[in-house]
């Protein structure tokens, strides 16, 4: 069984936020304070594995967890295990930002998680913290070592490239890939509630292409299992890849095969558009598993067939901050 929406695309891959709440503060991501959802607002890890099982019984074969910090939420090796568990799932990942790895590398790697991403906009220390309002580089980085050392492959580094914040560093994380086997990807910086973004501070992804050139040279493509939205390439004898996930200028809407759970329990068929169906209301209300399927077809039904960024600001901001959402 597959779920297909109304453009033809299989949607195959639940993004699920399991906390709004953060060990950092980024500066483009999260405001200083941001009143955090109340406890039994958010997804029991039950209620969670309950909506994969289900979802896996309609053709969902990826799964990430995210957040906020998803590292932050106690007992994520639970999930991870009964995730991993799921008839169907075949690739269970993870979007963090590393300050936990030293931690709980080892454990979540035990406990059946494929694989990390990790996020990294600065590979300057002072810089680092600043943008983090608080991070520390050194913790990220043994911590990344560690989560490559013990097989949790390809890690994967994503860095939002933000103008007169980092953007004099692309060249420094292109070079990263020519001594590590990372696969570094850059992002382009997307509109959000109070998070700074002005069309002037967004690297277009083509100018970022053309720095890392000048630098590098030519840039050989490469094919990359799962590649989700990036499109890789690799400097000329490098261990690592390099990755351009272009959200902003150039739409991977037609290859969109995803949806999103919300910490709250609401299904989020489109990054940027506002609709959201009440998953949690519905399991609270004793909504049996056909009644947690219909959900699920009917947010693939409605599911948009992509953003309007370039054309039409501010329709293209999302309304929700990404630690609430699960960039
Ligand atoms: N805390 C984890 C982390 O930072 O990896 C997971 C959650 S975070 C919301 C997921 C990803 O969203 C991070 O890679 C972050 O850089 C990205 N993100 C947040 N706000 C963004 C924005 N405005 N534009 C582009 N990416 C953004
Ligand atoms: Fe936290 Fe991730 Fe947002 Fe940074 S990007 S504030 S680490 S949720
Ligand atoms: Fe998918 Fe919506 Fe993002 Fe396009 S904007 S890639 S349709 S989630």
């Amino acid at each position: 069984m597959s779920l297909k929406d109304r453009f033809s695309r299989i949607i195959d891959y639940m993004r699920i936020s399991i906390t709004d709440r953060c060990n950092l503060r980024c500066i483009y991501c999260m405001p200083h304070e941001l009143e955090p959802l109340i406890h039994k607002e958010i997804l029991t890890y039950e209620e969670i594995i309950r909506i994969v099982k289900v979802g896996a019984r309609l053709g969902v074969r990826k799964v990430r967890i995210t957040g906020g910090e998803p590292l932050a939420r106690k007992n994520v090796q639970y999930l991870i295990r009964k995730l991993k568990e799921i008839d169907g799932i075949e690739d269970l990942s993870m979007t963090t930002n590393g300050v936990l790895l030293n931690r709980y590398a080892r454990e979540v790697k035990e406990s059946g998680l494929d694989r990390v991403n990790v996020s990294l906009d600065s590979l300057r220390k002072e810089r680092y913290r600043e943008i983090t309002r608080g991070g520390s580089l050194e913790e990220i980085l043994s911590g990344i070592e560690l989560a490559e050392k013990i097989g949790l492959d390809p890690v994967k580094i994503n860095a939002v490239i933000i103008r007169g914040i980092n953007d004099d560093e692309i060249e420094d994380f292109a070079r990263l890939t020519l001594t590590t086997p990372y696969h570094v990807r850059f992002i382009e910086f997307m509109p959000g509630t109070d998070n700074y973004w002005s069309e002037d501070r967004c690297v277009p992804m083509k100018e970022i292409k053309e720095r890392i050139y000048k630098t590098f040279g030519e840039l050989i493509p490469v094919k990359v299992r799962k590649h989700g939205p990036a499109r890789y390439f690799r400097i000329s004898g490098a261990s690592g890849v390099i990755g351009f996930i272009s959200a902003v200028t150039h739409h991977f809407c037609s290859e969109c095969n995803r949806l999103r759970i919300t910490p709250d329990g609401k299904i989020r068929p489109c990054l940027f558009s506002d609709t959201e169906i009440d998953l949690r209301s519905a399991i609270r209300r004793g909504a049996d598993d056909d009644e947690i399927e219909r959900l699920l077809r009917l947010s693939v039904a409605v599911k948009p067939e992509g953003h309007r960024i370039s054309e039409d600001i501010p329709a293209g901001v999302i309304n929700r901050p990404m630690s609430k959402l699960g960039g």
